[in-house]
């Protein structure tokens, strides 16, 4: 039995949306906008109209999750939204920064977060809840961002269970606890975003971050870190905290002590809106970071780091002479006012470039990357030919996901096998090497096609 139909994020990163039909109940499990060009089935070729799902489940706030739930209700949705409390309380300020860059006045947007709020409901982690006809739901914690869930269903009559994993982070993330171990169940729906790669440790990445930042000091440049606003922000910042506050670091980079230290703008109102709901749910931290609170070390917030809200404010970073740091969305350069920044600063040698989030196929980011180990290398920023001499790094490692081991190792955790595992949300050849990794293991495991038919039937129309 597979009543599962993946209606976006099947063999792409982005764009999560899978319907779940049992029952006769319409389950959504997440609704996310596409980027780069990862394809996701438009809404009229899918097989039930928004106006019949029942519910929908939302996995986390990233964009690529629930981006097209202003869609979705605008075309009839009226069921009931479940996700956990932070998740509930990120859906408003992520939504209103994607509608602000749609055609919707502000009447209409204000009118629709009301909407969402009033369809959304909050759940804690780890219990059991009761759904329709018979059907049970839990909520556990994945360590990808604040909020995060994997979800779980079960229903007695037939017996059958799904997990679908959302995106699954790694151990030892900052500021976030481990991911839960689910129970059993008949089929896991597992992301694959980093199925074929091995991260840094936690503690070699802080040592590179420490490294970029001490050789942009020495060359008075600047250090350019497009971030998405929701989980790496905060991330970078805690790290950046850690290296600032931490003595073991202040040792090794004595470049980077207090007097001499480089500022830290955050360049993004999401993202600082983001990192005040970050800080109001301490609840939901990790022990070290609520530890370090505790001994009077805010860990989200140090000396030099600063604010920039306002458009103006903005306008004048742009002509501040470096050294800096400065941290902007969008994290795969696909707008927002890093672009503004990579115009003028990725021209310049002393400038770094500093990629610390996966990067979709055909993203401006993605080919920041890649043309900038070409001589003479350039990119088009909004309609703007850049050539690239700022130096570019990757620290995959900051990755919020999961790598290969870590997501076997969640997938071993779980007392009995389950009987298939699907591999969704992730590139064709990070769902191969993980499906043989485990298959090896002695899973079953079945790849999501190059095209499902409804995908391919939809590209046709595009
Ligand atoms: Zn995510």
């Amino acid at each position: 039995m597979n009543p599962i139909i993946h209606l976006g994020g099947e063999h792409a990163v982005t764009g999560s949306c899978h319907l779940l039909q049992i029952k006769g109940l319409n389950i959504m499990v997440d609704c996310g906008i596409a980027q780069g060009s990862d394809p996701v089935v438009p809404m009229e070729r899918w097989p039930v109209k928004p106006s019949e799902l029942d519910y929908l489940f939302f996995t986390h706030a990233h964009i690529d999750h629930i981006g097209r739930l202003p869609d979705l209700i605008q075309n009839g949705f009226k069921g009931e939204i479940i996700t956990t409390h932070p998740t509930k309380a990120l859906l408003g300020p992520m939504l209103r920064d994607s509608m602000g860059f749609s055609s919707m006045t502000e009447r209409e947007i204000m009118k629709l977060e009301q909407t969402i709020d009033d369809l959304s409901w909050g759940f804690e982690y780890g219990q059991k809840f009761d759904l329709k006809k018979g059907m049970k739901f839990t909520l556990g914690r994945t360590g990808h961002i604040l909020g995060s869930c994997f979800i779980r269903f079960e229903l007695n009559n037939p017996d059958w269970s799904v997990i679908f994993s959302g995106d699954l982070g790694g151990k030892d993330a900052p500021i976030l606890p481990d991911p839960d171990v689910p129970e059993p169940a008949d089929l896991l729906v597992l992301e694959s975003t980093y199925g074929d790669r091995l991260h840094e440790h936690r503690q070699q990445r802080v040592q590179r971050l420490g490294n970029v930042l001490a050789q942009a000091l020495s060359d008075r440049g600047k250090v350019y870190i497009p971030a998405f606003a929701l989980g790496r922000t905060q991330e970078l910042i805690y790290e950046m905290d850690r290296l600032f506050s931490d003595p073991h670091y202040q040792q090794a980079f004595p470049v980077l002590s207090f007097a001499s230290r480089p500022p830290v703008f955050v360049d993004s109102p999401l993202g600082l809106e983001v990192t005040r709901i970050y800080s109001n749910l301490s609840k939901y931290w990790d022990n070290e970071a609520r530890h370090l609170r505790s001994h009077g070390d805010h860990p989200i917030d140090f000396d030099y780091l600063y604010a920039v809200k306002d458009y103006e404010d903005h306008l004048r970073l742009l002509d501040l002479p470096g050294p800096a740091v400065i941290i902007a969305g969008s994290g795969m350069c696909t707008g927002g006012r890093i672009i503004d920044h990579l115009k003028t600063g990725l021209a310049r040698q002393a400038n770094d470039i500093f990629f610390v989030g996966y990067q979709a196929r055909g993203s401006p980011g993605r080919n920041i990357i890649k043309y900038s180990k070409r001589r003479g290398g350039y990119v088009y920023l909004e309609g703007k030919r850049v050539v690239i001499k700022a130096k570019v790094n990757t620290l995959a490692g900051y990755s919020a996901h999961a790598d290969q081991k870590g997501l076997i190792e969640w997938v071993e955790s779980i007392s009995e096998k389950p009987r298939k595992i699907k591999l969704v949300h992730g590139e064709r050849r990070a769902q191969q090497a993980l499906a043989k990794a485990l298959e090896d293991k002695g899973y079953k495991c079945r790849l999501a096609q190059r095209a499902s038919s409804l995908l391919a039937h939809s590209k046709m129309i595009l």
